[in-house]
Parts: C-alpha cells; sequence; structure tokens
C-alpha cells in the first residue's frame, strides 16, 4: 500500500448500496489511505442526501447535478432549483452531467438540452463538472468546446486516446476506474499508459465497475488500491508516484 494518500474522485456513498454499513465503508477507505471521496449528484431529490452525509464528514464532498441516466425523472424546474442548490451550498462540482447514447437513453436532444443548461451552470458558478459519457465521447468533446472557460473531469473515461488527448487540451482531466484492471480492456489501457499523469484521476464509481479481483462484489472506496496497482504496472511508475500526482491533480480541480 502506497503511504501517499487517495482520493476517490467519484463514489456514489449515498446510494442505498451503503446504507447498512456507510460508516465501515468510510473507515476501511480511510485505513486504505483514501484521505477524501468526492460524491456525484444524480437526481434532484437525492441532492439533499448528499449534503447531510457531506456535512457529517470532513473527507466528503459533494456536487449536485442532473444525471442523464435518469434522465425521465428530470424537470426543466430541476434546472433553476440547481442553480439556487448549487450557490447556496457551495459544492465542489457540478455533475454528473453529460450524455449517455446507449439505446435505452437514445433521446438525444433532450439529453443535451440538460447537458448545455448543466454546462452553463457550472460556467455561471465557476464550478467545474463531472461528466459521465457512455458511448458519447465525440458529442460531449464537441459540447464542452463552446464553453470556453470550463473545466472539469470525464469520469469511468472509455474513450480513445485520441479522444482523451482533445480532452486534456480542453482543460479536462480523464478519470480511470477500476474497468481498467480488466484484461480485455485494452483501449483504456493504451489510455492509461499513453497520457501524462497530470492529467489523470482515480475513481471507483462504487458501488458500481468493481475492480477484476473483487468482480461480482459491491465495489467501495478501499478498493481503490486495486485500481492504482494496475495503473502502476501499466505505467512502469511507482504506485507511490502515480498516488501523489493523482491526489494533487484532484485537490487542483475540486478545490479541496
Ligand atoms: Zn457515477
Amino acid at each position: 500500500m502506497p503511504t501517499a494518500t487517495l482520493i476517490d474522485s467519484h463514489c456514489h456513498l449515498d446510494f442505498e448500496a451503503f446504507d447498512h454499513d456507510r460508516t465501515q465503508v468510510i473507515q476501511r477507505a480511510l485505513k486504505n489511505n483514501i484521505s477524501d471521496i468526492v460524491i456525484p449528484g444524480t437526481e434532484k431529490k437525492y441532492w439533499h442526501r448528499i449534503n447531510e452525509l457531506c456535512a457529517s464528514h470532513k473527507n466528503l464532498h459533494a456536487c449536485y447535478g442532473l444525471h442523464p441516466y435518469w434522465l425521465h425523472y428530470h424537470s426543466q424546474q430541476d434546472l433553476t432549483q440547481l442553480e439556487e442548490y448549487i450557490s447556496k451550498h457551495k459544492p465542489v462540482a457540478l455533475g454528473e452531467c453529460g450524455l449517455d447514447f446507449r439505446p435505452q437513453h437514445i433521446d438525444k436532444k433532450i439529453q443535451l438540452n440538460f447537458f448545455k443548461a448543466q454546462l452553463a451552470i457550472a460556467e455561471n458558478q465557476q464550478l467545474p463538472v463531472v461528466i459521465h459519457a457512455v458511448k458519447a465521447t465525440e458529442a460531449i468533446i464537441q459540447t464542452i468546446k463552446k464553453y470556453k472557460k470550463l473545466t472539469g473531469m470525464v469520469h469511468s473515461y472509455s474513450g480513445s486516446l485520441e479522444q482523451a488527448k482533445q480532452l486534456i487540451d480542453l482543460n479536462f482531466f480523464i478519470s480511470i476506474s477500476g474497468s481498467v484492471t480488466y484484461d480485455n480492456a485494452k483501449k483504456i489501457k493504451t489510455v492509461v499508459k499513453e497520457i501524462p499523469l497530470t492529467s489523470l484521476l482515480l475513481e471507483t464509481d462504487a458501488p458500481d465497475q468493481v475492480d477484476q479481483e473483487n468482480s461480482g462484489k459491491r465495489n467501495e472506496p478501499a478498493y481503490l488500491v486495486n485500481t492504482l496497482n494496475v495503473i502502476s504496472a501499466l505505467r512502469n511508475e511507482q504506485p507511490e508516484v502515480i498516488a501523489q500526482q493523482t491526489t494533487l491533480n484532484a485537490k487542483t480541480l475540486f478545490n479541496i
């Protein structure tokens, strides 16, 4: 285990999957040197849950947003309320927002409207954005290009190396989840090998996207160390070095 601390840049610790043992999950994270956890928002009705959770632990950090996966639960008024909620509660980022172009979420036009509205709010509130991009990396790049002052991260990155470079040029970080640990994850392994360490973040996306070693289990922040070790082997750099730089990257992005 590295002595440098790690930051889990994306974890849904507010989800019901953690209701029965959240305190222990946080303790195991701290024991494994995870110093901070960033919790993204999904739907308006859960912002308060995240707000309360983060108020009770100094190492948990809130984001509020409207996730494209739950598009049919969002309304236009939620966007107005999002801006109000953000200016009142001062999260570390707006998110998660983005585009999910898997067939079951194919209403591209509505997704794009919610995405753009949230990018405008983030720019207005001078906040970074946490972006969800599934089968939509190209559309994400084309959209964020128009918001010149924006910075942020693309979480659980799954695009190509070329697209990663474009995102980095647009001042975005590339966040890597446990999906990189799987033997068949060739595309993402190439990205991790080739991009500069100064653009990399680590995340679990728990309770989802568990690493290969824990396959079948509920994911949790303590498992971030497995992702770190796989990245260390891929890049041929000490875990210590990667831990230090990715922690610095997360602290810079989220201002924590
Ligand atoms: Zn997420």
